[in-house]
């Protein structure tokens, strides 16, 4: 794929057409939480291999189980009729609204209001 065809591609429509499973409604919402659960399992399951199992880190499989949150993501996103996009801007508000000066702060974790 050249970078023109990446970019005017439609990635949402494409994990709209590969979703196989579904029967519209409430019912795809469930299938792509359980999705985005389950293939976080799978980065979580990699994890604790590499920190108490003595696995050695595998970069590229990070990437592929983070390409499956990710198709999962953008499921949900189609559900509720947004984009990732949008949900990365919410996501950028709120963080700057809880840590205001842009850097993790303990007490402001603890006490947040949203
Ligand atoms: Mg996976």
């Amino acid at each position: 794929m050249t970078d023109k065809e990446y970019a005017e591609f439609d990635y949402p429509h494409f994990v709209e057409c590969l979703r196989s499973m579904g029967a519209g409604g409430l019912d795809n919402m469930l299938h792509s939480a359980v999705g985005i659960s389950g293939e976080s399992g799978e980065l979580l399951d990699h994890m604790k291999k590499v920190i108490w199992q003595d696995h050695p880190l595998d970069k590229n499989y990070v990437l592929y189980e983070l390409g499956d949150i990710l198709f999962y993501l953008t499921s949900m996103c189609n559900c509720v009729g947004t984009d990732i996009d949008t949900v990365r801007r919410l996501n950028i508000k709120k963080l700057q609204k809880r840590y205001p000066d842009g850097v993790f702060d303990k007490d402001r974790s603890i006490n947040r209001d949203g």
